[in-house]
C-alpha cells in the first residue's frame, strides 16, 4: 500500500498576516484523502485556532525545523520568508499565494535547488474544475465585504434609511468603483446594510451583475469598452484616462461612501478619484482605497494601511491585507481551495506534476530545477 503523502502548514511569518493555510475542518478531510498533516506550533493562533484544535482534527503540531525536514509539501498563505526557504530542499513542493512576479529572485533561488513551487494566484481562473481552487477569488470577497464594514464604521451616520421617533435618517449614497469580484461583494454588502448603492466598472459586462445586485450602473460617456478576451480589463490609454476621471468626478463629489477596488494584472492601479474630486465630498464622507499599494492605487494621496482624515472632513483609508483582518473566514476558504489544489496534484500517494494538464500548467512555477512559467522564468534571469 502506498505510504502517505506529508504535508506541513507553515505558520505565517509576515508582520500583518495573520491567515493561516488550512484549518482544523480542512485537516480531518485532507486526512480522509490521504495526507498526514504537520502543523507548525502556533500557526492558526491568530485565525483563532489552537494547537489543541489542530491536534484533535488529527494531525501532529511540530516546530518548524522539524516541519521543514519533514514534510514533502509546504502549505502557506504568503511566500516562505529567508530562513524558512533556505530550509527548503530539492524533491520539496511548496504551495501558496507565491507572488512569483513580485518574488522573481526567491522564485529563481528555489528552482535552482529542485524546490517545486506552486503558486495559487496563477490558477486559471475561468476553467469550471478550478473553481474551488480560486483563492483570488476567496480573497477579494472577503476583502469587498470588510471593506464597507470599515467605511461603516468611519461614516458617522447610518447606511440604512431609519425611521424612528426621532426623526428619518436618509439612506447613505455608496459609489463602488471597480467591479470585480471585490467590487460586487462591497456592493452586495452596502446593499444589505441598507445603502443607495452604484458601481461602475470599464467592463461593460460587469453593468447585468451590478444591477443584479440591487445597485445602479454608472452609465459614462465616452469610454470604450476595456473588456479583453481573458475577462479581465486592458489598461486604459491615456485620453480615455482623463476622460473616466471627468466623468467620476461629480458623482465621486455626490457620493457620502466610495470604495474603489480597480485593478489590471501585472500593472499599477489605475488612478480613478482624483484629489480634487475628494476636495468636493462632504465633510464626514469616507473614501476606502482596495487599490492602495507602494505602486499608488486608484486615489491620489492613498496609501496602503493608512487612514487619513483630510482638512475638508473626508476619511481616506488606503486598505492593507484586508483578508488578514478577517483572519477565520479567508483561512476557512483559503484551505479549501488549497486542499482542492493539493488534492488535484496527488496522484497514488505522491505529488506529480504534469504539466499537459491546464490547471498545472498555469499554477506550477518551478520543477525539477528550472523556472517554468515562462513569464515569470523571463523576469527571474
Ligand atoms: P481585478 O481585481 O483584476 O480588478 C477589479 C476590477 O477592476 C475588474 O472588474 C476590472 O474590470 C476593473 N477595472 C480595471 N480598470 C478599471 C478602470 N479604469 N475603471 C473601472 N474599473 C476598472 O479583477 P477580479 O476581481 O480578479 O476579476 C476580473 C475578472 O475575472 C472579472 O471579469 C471576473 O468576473 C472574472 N473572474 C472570473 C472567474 C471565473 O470565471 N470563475 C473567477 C474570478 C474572476
Amino acid at each position: 500500500m502506498a505510504t502517505a503523502v506529508i504535508a506541513g502548514v507553515l505558520r505565517e511569518r509576515a508582520p500583518d498576516e495573520r491567515r493561516v493555510a488550512l484549518i482544523p475542518d480542512a485537516v480531518t478531510r485532507l486526512k480522509k484523502a490521504g495526507v498526514e498533516i504537520l502543523v507548525e506550533t502556533g500557526a492558526g493562533a491568530a485565525a483563532w485556532f489552537s494547537d489543541a484544535d489542530y491536534t484533535a482534527a488529527g494531525a501532529e503540531v511540530v516546530p518548524a525545523e522539524e516541519l521543514l525536514r519533514r514534510a514533502e509539501v509546504v502549505l502557506c498563505v504568503g511566500p516562505p520568508d529567508a530562513e524558512a526557504a533556505a530550509a527548503l530542499r530539492a524533491g520539496q513542493t511548496v504551495i501558496g499565494l507565491l507572488e512569483p512576479y513580485r518574488h522573481q529572485d526567491i522564485v529563481a533561488e528555489l528552482a535552482e535547488r529542485g524546490v517545486t513551487l506552486v503558486s495559487l494566484d496563477l490558477l486559471p481562473r475561468t476553467l469550471s474544475r478550478a473553481q474551488s481552487m480560486d483563492a483570488l477569488t476567496s480573497q477579494a470577497s472577503v476583502a469587498g465585504y470588510k471593506a464597507v464594514l470599515l467605511a461603516a464604521d468611519s461614516y458617522d451616520r447610518y447606511f440604512p434609511m431609519l425611521t424612528t421617533a426621532a426623526g428619518t435618517s436618509k439612506p447613505a449614497v455608496v459609489l463602488v468603483l471597480g467591479a470585480g469580484v471585490a467590487g460586487l461583494q462591497a456592493i452586495a454588502t452596502a446593499r444589505r446594510l441598507g445603502a443607495v448603492v452604484s458601481g461602475y466598472d470599464v467592463r461593460p459586462a460587469a453593468k447585468g451583475e451590478i444591477e443584479s445586485l440591487g445597485a445602479k450602473y454608472l452609465e459614462l460617456e465616452g469610454i470604450a469598452d476595456a473588456a479583453t478576451e481573458g475577462g479581465y480589463a486592458r489598461q486604459l490609454t491615456d485620453e480615455e484616462q482623463q476622460v473616466l476621471l471627468r466623468a467620476l468626478e461629480d458623482h465621486v463629489a455626490r457620493a457620502d461612501v466610495v470604495i474603489t477596488t480597480a485593478r489590471v494584472p501585472g500593472r499599477k492601479p489605475p488612478p480613478l478619484v482624483t484629489e480634487r474630486a475628494v476636495q468636493r465630498m462632504r465633510s464626514g464622507s469616507v473614501v476606502v482605497d482596495m487599490a492602495a499599494s507602494d505602486l499608488g492605487g486608484n486615489v491620489e494621496g492613498s496609501e496602503p494601511d493608512k487612514t487619513a482624515v483630510l482638512e475638508n472632513g473626508v476619511t481616506l483609508i488606503g486598505a492593507g491585507n484586508l483578508p488578514s483582518v478577517m483572519a477565520t473566514a479567508a483561512s476557512t476558504a483559503y484551505a479549501r481551495n488549497i486542499s482542492a489544489l493539493l488534492t488535484h496534484l496527488l496522484h497514488e500517494g505522491a505529488v506529480r506534476i504534469d504539466t499537459d494538464d491546464e490547471i498545472q500548467a498555469g499554477v506550477v512555477v518551478a520543477h525539477a530545477g528550472a523556472v517554468l512559467n515562462t513569464t515569470v522564468a523571463g523576469g527571474a534571469k
